[in-house]
């Protein structure tokens, strides 16, 4: 799991809004902000004064968390707070009663008069910085994709259209789609690039309908992409309005000649509750997997990962966690993160010995298979609790049952390859953020409840 420190957060947050938003209103309101804390998908932020704070709640709120989403996955939410006085904090600005900058010769003109640039249809989309075509590693596993990907983004809606990309969980997806999206904006092939994951497409559609908003606006957002990023497809399934509303965007999109990339965790004939006339039409263009990387592209990553946190990784720890994190990117990454992490906290150097120790827990030397199944999860909790699975996926909140639900989350985040969304469907048609809530409570737990960690270490020698 990549874990984002605030600070980082932030830095990427302010990178995106600086290209996006007019100069002195950046200067006044966004660079000042201090990063306080990310936590349970909190982002907590400081600024100078409660006028400030207001500001940038009102103007500024609703596309720190969008940005915050798009960059770490998950739903987000904002906190923005007054630097405590004395706090060697932001610069405080002055301001009149009315809550106006005042002449004061560091305070910019009025706000009035710093219209933000509203993300029109040429604003730049919102993309991870770090997805990029360059710190993307390439190895025998994603070349043919990487290439496609690379063409695509060369000549968006004349090499293959539609572009389909499939493959497991953490391998790479989202970020060669965001890096056809920088690359294409930044050389001008296009004006109009929207990336968006096929949950957010949903929400929209629904969001409109629910509440009577026009339609055209939500057209206007889809049908007049130039190239149209479309991620997560799969999410799709089942949702028969959205579907439909999204094949006559792709129609109109194709056929005015303009690209369309989408991703999937599976191939397009083996799509479940996919509508066959999208299907098919998946298939038009080209369709390119990525597969899991092997081991040397497991530790050239690695190697990528630790050059770009400046830090001289020994070869046999590299090795040491590519052996042992085998199919799955992001997991790779967050073990790294946290090695880094504690090394430098800790003023050690991360030895094998080092990794080992502080990696136990994520690393395969527990004895745990990483590939458990959902099933035998379920299995082993119900079993433990003494509760029928259909007592487990049902609404009862009875506490036995509630604590047996969020462990089965516990269990899944961390012994699967499952997506929140997904592990939400598999305990009973959850939403992710229950899944989230559920987890990290246990994680929490685990430390002081020894009920809890009896429970999870009984289980633990279940799934064995
Ligand atoms: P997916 O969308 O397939 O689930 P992501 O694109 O989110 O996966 O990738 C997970 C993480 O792993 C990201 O931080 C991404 O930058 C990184 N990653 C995946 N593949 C590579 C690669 N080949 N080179 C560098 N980083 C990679
Ligand atoms: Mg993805």
């Amino acid at each position: 799991m990549q874990t984002h420190s605030a600070t980082d957060l932030l830095e990427i947050i302010k990178q995106q809004l600086c290209e996006q938003t007019n100069r002195p209103k950046y200067e006044l309101l966004i660079r000042p902000l201090t990063a306080v804390s990310y936590d349970d998908n909190v982002l907590v932020v400081s600024a100078a004064n409660e006028m400030n704070c207001k500001w940038v709640r009102e103007q500024f709120g609703e596309i720190i968390v969008e940005l915050t989403e798009l960059i770490t996955g998950s739903r987000a939410s904002l906190e923005v707070i007054p630097a405590r006085a004395g706090e060697d904090g932001p610069a405080i600005h002055h301001f009149s009663d009315d809550g106006h900058p005042t002449g004061k010769p560091d305070a910019p003109g009025p706000v009035e008069e710093l219209e933000f640039r509203s993300r029109s249809q040429a604003a730049k989309p919102l993309l991870n910085p770090h997805y990029s075509f360059s710190e993307f590693v390439v190895g025998a596993n994603n070349q043919f994709c990487y290439s496609a990907c690379w063409q695509v983004a060369q000549r968006p809606g004349q090499s293959y259209n539609p572009m389909f990309i499939y493959g497991g969980v953490g391998l790479g997806k989202t970020h060669l789609m965001h890096a056809i999206g920088h690359e294409v904006w930044n050389n001008k092939r296009a004006d109009n690039v929207v990336y968006v994951t096929s949950e957010k497409f949903t929400n929209d559609f629904i969001e409109h309908v629910r509440t009577g908003k026009r339609m055209s606006e939500f057209h206007r957002r889809y049908r007049q992409a130039d190239v149209l990023l479309i991620d997560d497809i799969q999410f799709l399934s089942g949702k028969a309005e959205t579907q439909s509303e999204f094949f006559h965007t792709f129609m109109e999109l194709v056929e005015a000649g303009k690209q369309i990339i989408i991703s999937s965790d599976r191939p397009p004939r083996t799509l479940k509750g996919i509508e066959e006339r999208l299907i098919s039409r998946f298939g038009m263009g080209l369709v390119a997997d990525i597969a899991d990387p092997s081991l040397e592209t497991r530790v050239a990553i690695l190697r990528q990962k630790a050059s770009q946190e400046k830090v001289n990784l020994p070869d046999e720890v590299c090795y040491f966690i590519a052996d042992r994190v085998t199919s799955n990117v992001r997991e790779l990454e967050g073990a790294l993160t946290r090695l880094l992490a504690f090394s430098d906290f800790s003023s050690s150097p991360p030895t094998i010995e080092f990794a080992a120790r502080v990696l136990a827990d994520i690393l395969d030397t527990s004895g745990i298979r990483r590939e458990v199944s959902m099933r035998q999860i379920i299995n082993a909790v119900c079993e433990y609790f003494n509760i029928s699975d259909s007592l487990l996926l049902s609404s009862n909140r009875s506490k036995r049952v509630a604590q047996a639900r969020m462990i089965a989350m516990y269990f899944a985040r961390e012994f699967t390859n499952l997506t929140l969304s997904q592990i939400g469907t598999e305990l009973g048609n959850r939403d992710h953020s229950t899944v989230s809530h559920g987890a990290s409570k246990i994680t929490a737990e685990i430390v002081e409840d020894p009920y809890i960690e009896q429970a999870i270490s009984q289980i633990s020698r279940m799934l064995k």
